[in-house]
Parts: structure tokens; sequence; C-alpha cells
């Protein structure tokens, strides 16, 4: 009942809400200066082939690093970032630069097909904003094989405006991007339905991923790759943390996983070293 305000508590509460509200305010310029200054790090997570534990591509997860309360996690600013009206310019600047550190692992990965990476997308962005413009910015800065750079939007997301969304969502996968559904299974919407959106690839939430407390999988991921097979998508399962979990997602049909299992987000030159380790492995 903290939040509450008035009768007695509110004496004994202003106080400390009066620090956490200057903090946040402090938090707040602090944000607005990194991302004016771009000092935002992006960390690279590979998402694998289960069939040969291959990396396919990459998802670009943002960090901020703050100087006294060191690395922050998403969960820590991406929403201060949506309040305080900046989430565009964030959202742009892990677009644009993942999409050149995409150029640069393709160049030298030449000789095999050519990975992807993935960009989160906040609502502000797609509905309050022109996407397709930023998109095709993006596109025309960097020299990526088409269809290789993914947004990923989450299911809550597009039911915020479905019309507008799947009108957007169309125009930008006509530019010659990859559309991935994230965290699937937490909104709660059919998959059905959802196939309205012209989303090529979905990504199973962790939830339904890992085993239960009883140490079974949920019987419903069986269903989800199925049925997400059946309307043509590729099938992404997040957070695989085990090689048993690897294993039976495999068993399963599912194509891809990302999780700790197979690495954990990593700096650019941690990726490229993945991709070309795996490539001296691949030549052996
Ligand atoms: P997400 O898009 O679903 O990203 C996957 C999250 O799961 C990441 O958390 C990743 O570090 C974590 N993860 C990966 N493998 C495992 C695993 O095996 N086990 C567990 N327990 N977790 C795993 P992270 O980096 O903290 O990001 C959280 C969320 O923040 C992301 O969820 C995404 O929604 C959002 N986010 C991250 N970067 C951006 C960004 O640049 N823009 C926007 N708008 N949102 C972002
Ligand atoms: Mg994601
Ligand atoms: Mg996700
Ligand atoms: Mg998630």
């Amino acid at each position: 009942h903290s939040k509450r305000i008035g009768g007695d508590r509110i004496d004994v509460y202003k106080p400390a809400m009066r620090a956490r509200k200057s903090d946040r305010l402090t938090l707040e310029s602090e944000l607005r200066r990194a991302i004016e200054r771009q000092e935002i790090t992006i960390l690279y997570q590979p998402i694998v082939r289960l069939e040969d534990r291959s990396v396919a591509g990459f998802e670009a997860l943002a960090r901020w690093d703050h100087p006294k309360l060191g690395r922050m996690a998403p969960g820590e600013f991406i929403s201060i970032a949506e309040e305080i009206g900046l989430i565009v310019e964030l959202g742009m600047f892990v677009m644009d630069q993942t999409a050149k550190q995409l150029a640069i692992w393709q160049r030298a990965m030449r000789s095999r097909e050519p990975i992807f990476a993935s960009v989160n997308i906040s609502s502000r962005q797609l509905l309050r904003h022109d996407l397709i413009h930023d998109v095709r910015t993006v596109l025309s800065r960097s020299s990526i094989a088409r269809g290789t750079l993914k947004l990923e939007l989450t299911e809550s997301l597009v039911m915020e405006n479905p019309e507008h969304a799947a009108q957007m969502l169309t125009r930008i996968r006509e530019l010659g991007t990859g559309l991935s559904l994230d965290d699937f299974g937490t909104g709660h919407s059919s998959l059905a339905y959802l196939q309205r959106f012209p989303f090529d690839t979905i990504k199973i939430d962790q939830s339904f991923v890992r085993t239960t407390s009883r140490g079974t999988r949920p019987v419903i991921l069986k269903s989800i790759i199925a049925l997400a097979h059946d309307l043509g998508m590729d099938v992404v399962a997040e957070g695989a943390e085990t090689d048993s979990d690897a294993v039976e997602l495999y068993q399963l049909g599912c194509e891809y996983a990302q999780g700790f299992a197979f690495g954990e987000p990593m700096d650019a030159d941690a990726a490229m070293r993945l991709l070309t380790e795996e490539r001296l492995e691949a030549a052996s």
C-alpha cells in the first residue's frame, strides 16, 4: 500500500518518496544524456540452429553502463526511455549499429549463408513514429543481405492497434526485413489471429520452453511449434539454458534456440570470434 498517498501515512512516506523522485529525475537526465551521446552498449546473443548448433544469427540487446550504478539491464531503463520520449532515438541507434555490425560479420563470413540480426522494437516506435522511414534509412546505410535484419515485436504491442500494426508491418516487410513475434505465449492471443500480421518467425517465450517444477515441458510447447510450422513460420525457442533443453526442443521439431546453453549476450568482438572459431571447427 506504499503507493497510497493520504491519511496518516503521508508523513511516513513523504521523505522517502521525495528522495525516490529526485533519484528518478537524475536517472532520467543521465539517460537522456547517454542516449544523445550514444553511450548505450549493444550486446549480441547467438541464435543457433538446433540441427548442427551453428550460429544462425544474433539478437541485439541494449545495456546502459551507468557511471555510478554500473551496467544496467533493459528492464531498468527501456521504460524510462519510453516515458521521456527517447525510445525512438534509442531504437534507431540500436537498429543502425546492429545493421552496421551485421554488415561486418557478413563480409567476414562471405562463404556461408548470411547470418541475421534482430532488434527489439517498442510500442512507440511502431505506433507513434514513422518506423518505415527509419528502417529504410538503416537499410540504405548498410550493405546487408536482403531479409537479414529482423525486427522483434511482442504480441501485446501489435494488439495495441492491430489494424495499424498490420499495415505498418506489411510495408516494413516489403522493404526487405524479417519480422519475429517475440515472447510468444505471454499475450494470450491465438496464433490463428496473429496470422494477419506478416511475421515469418515466432519466438516462444522462456516460460513455455523450460521444464516445470515437475520436470516436464509444458504440454502446449509441442502444439505451438506444430501450429507455427503449419502457418509457415520458423520457430525460435527462448531461454534454452541446458543441453537437455536443446535436445528436447530439437526432438519437438523446433529449429532454432537462444539461451545460456549456447551463449549469453556478448560484445560484437566476441560474437565475431564465435563466428570465426565456428568456421575453423567446420573446416577441420
Ligand atoms: P527479449 O527480447 O525477450 O530478450 C531476451 C531476454 O532473455 C534478454 O534479456 C536475454 O538476456 C534473456 N535471456 C537469454 N537467454 C536466456 C536464458 O537462457 N535464461 C534466461 N533466464 N534469460 C535469458 P535482457 O537483455 O535483459 O532484455 C530484456 C528485454 O528488454 C528484452 O526481452 C527486450 O524486450 C527488451 N530490450 C532489450 N534491448 C532492447 C532494445 O534495444 N530496445 C527495446 N525496445 N527493448 C529492448
Ligand atoms: Mg527480443
Ligand atoms: Mg523475447
Ligand atoms: Mg522476453
